[in-house]
C-alpha cells in the first residue's frame, strides 16, 4: 500500500460512507440535541461488522488491523457523525486481543463481534491524579478466587452503553514496586454484574454529547479470571491500547479535518458579499488552503503509525505524534469553517457548531497536547524528565 494515497481501502471507504449516508446530518443533530446515545447508528454499524473489523475471524469478526479499523473510524467522522459513541470498541479490543487469554477470547469475542455484547469502555482516569497514571489510587486486592476493587475513577465514558469494560487497578502498592509503572493491572469488567453491587455510575454532564461517568467501587468482585495477562503488568498493556486508541481519534480528526474543509470550501463558493464569492478573497482562501494542508500532513504520520502498530512493531511516538498533528490540524479546520460561515457558524441547523465541540475534546482527551510534547521532549529527544 502507498499510505499516501487519497483512495488507500477504497471498498471499506465505499462500504462504511454507503451505511454513513443512512444517518443524515439531521438524525445526529436530534441525537446531540436530546443529549441521546445514537443507538440506531452504532447498532447499524455493528450488524454490518464494522466494528468487529479487528477481531480475528476464528472469533467472529474480520481479522483487520488497525489501518483498517482507522479508515472505519475516519469515515464516520468525515460523514458528520462522531466516533466518540462507538471507538471505544475498537481499542479495548486490542487490549484483550493482545493480551487476553485464549478462554477469555473464546468466551467474550464471538459475542462481541455479534453484537450480544458491547466493550465499549476504559476505566483509567482518576480524579485526584489526572494524567499521573502511575499514582492511581483505586486498588485491587486478591482474596482467594476474587478480586476487591475499590477507589473511584473519573470521565469514564460509554458506561451506561456497554457490557463490559477494561479497568485499570493497582494491585502492588506504588511503595513496593521498584519502577513505579509495575504493579498495576487490567480486569474485565462485567458492568451488568457491578453495577448495584460494588459499583456505582454517576453521569457528568459535559460540553460534547458524550456519555461519560464518575465510578465508585465500593468492595466490588471482580472474578480471578477476569484479569487479563499477568498481575502487575497492566500499565504496559494499556499503553498498547493507548497508542490504538491515539491513532484511531488521530483518524477521527483527519474525518473531522475534511468535514470541516469540505464545508467550508463549497460555502465560500457559494456566498456572495460584495458582489463576489467570499472564496474569491485570498484573505478567505488561504486560512481554508493552510488548514487543508495540515490535514494531509497529519494524515501521513496517521499511516506511519497504523503500519507499525499493524507489524507490532514499536510505535508509540508515531501514535502521539499522528494525534497531535491531527487534533491541531482539526481544530484549525472548525475554526476556519465556523470563522467564515460568519453568523450561519453559530446556528445549529449548520451542524458546524455541533463538530466543532466534538473535535475541540481532542485537544484534552485521551491524551493532552501538553502531554504529548512532554512525551516527545523527553522520550524521543532526550531532555531531562520534568515530572
Ligand atoms: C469527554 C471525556 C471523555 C473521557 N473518556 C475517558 C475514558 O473513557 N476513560 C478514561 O480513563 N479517561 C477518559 N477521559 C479522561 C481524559 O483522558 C483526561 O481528561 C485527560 O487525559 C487529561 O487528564 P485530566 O483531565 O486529569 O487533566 P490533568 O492531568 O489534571 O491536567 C490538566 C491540564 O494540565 C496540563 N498538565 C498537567 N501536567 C502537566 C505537565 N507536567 N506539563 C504540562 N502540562 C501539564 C494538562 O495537559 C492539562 O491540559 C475523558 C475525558 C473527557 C473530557
Amino acid at each position: 500500500m502507498n499510505p499516501s494515497q487519497a483512495h488507500a481501502y477504497q471498498d471499506i471507504r465505499d462500504g462504511v460512507r454507503a451505511l454513513c449516508a443512512q444517518f443524515s446530518d439531521e438524525y445526529h443533530r436530534k441525537v446531540d440535541a436530546a443529549r441521546a446515545y445514537p443507538e440506531a447508528f452504532v447498532d447499524a454499524l455493528t450488524q454490518a461488522g464494522w466494528l468487529a473489523a479487528m477481531i480475528p475471524q476464528e472469533f467472529g469478526g474480520s481479522g483487520l488491523g488497525l489501518a483498517e479499523a482507522s479508515v472505519i473510524m475516519e469515515e464516520i467522522n468525515r460523514s458528520g457523525g462522531n466516533s466518540g459513541a462507538c471507538h471505544g470498541q475498537m481499542y479495548n479490543m486490542g487490549t484483550l486481543l493482545r493480551h487476553g487469554s485464549r478462554a477469555q477470547k473464546e468466551i467474550y469475542l464471538p459475542k462481541i463481534a455479534s453484537g450480544e455484547l458491547r466493550l465499549q469502555s476504559m476505566g483509567v482516569t482518576e480524579p485526584t491524579t489526572g494524567t499521573d497514571t502511575t499514582r492511581i489510587k483505586t486498588v485491587a486486592v486478591r482474596k482467594g478466587e476474587r478480586y476487591v476493587v475499590n477507589g473511584q475513577k473519573v470521565w469514564i465514558s460509554r458506561v451506561q452503553h456497554s457490557d463490559l469494560m477494561i479497568l485499570l487497578a493497582r494491585t502492588t502498592p506504588l511503595a513496593e514496586v521498584k519502577k513505579k509503572s509495575e504493579g498495576m493491572s487490567i480486569f474485565l469488567v462485567d458492568l451488568r454484574e457491578a453495577i448495584g453491587k460494588g459499583l456505582t455510575v454517576r453521569p457528568i454532564a459535559n460540553m460534547v454529547n458524550h456519555e461519560t461517568n464518575e465510578l465508585f467501587f465500593d468492595n466490588l468482585e471482580i472474578p480471578a479470571e477476569n484479569l487479563i495477562g499477568e498481575e502487575g503488568k497492566g500499565f504496559r498493556y494499556i499503553l498498547d491500547g493507548l497508542n490504538a486508541e491515539r491513532t484511531l481519534i488521530a483518524a477521527e480528526c483527519i474525518g473531522d479535518g475534511y468535514w470541516f474543509i469540505e464545508r467550508v470550501s463549497k460555502y465560500a463558493k457559494e456566498r456572495i458579499v460584495f458582489d463576489r464569492p467570499i472564496g474569491q478573497n485570498q484573505g478567505v482562501q488561504f486560512p481554508i488552503a493552510e488548514a487543508y494542508i495540515d490535514v494531509e500532513a497529519a494524515n501521513l504520520m496517521r499511516w506511519r503509525a497504523c503500519e507499525l502498530f499493524d507489524r507490532q512493531q514499536p510505535c508509540g511516538a508515531e501514535a502521539n505524534m499522528a494525534k497531535y498533528l491531527a487534533a491541531n490540524a482539526s481544530w484549525k479546520a472548525a475554526n476556519v469553517c465556523l470563522q467564515y460561515h460568519g453568523g450561519f457558524g453559530f446556528a445549529a441547523e449548520y451542524d458546524i457548531e455541533r463538530k466543532f465541540r466534538e473535535t475541540r475534546l481532542y485537544q484534552v482527551a485521551p491524551i493532552s497536547t501538553n502531554l504529548i510534547l512532554s512525551y516527545v521532549a523527553e522520550h524521543i529527544l532526550g531532555m531531562p524528565r520534568s515530572f
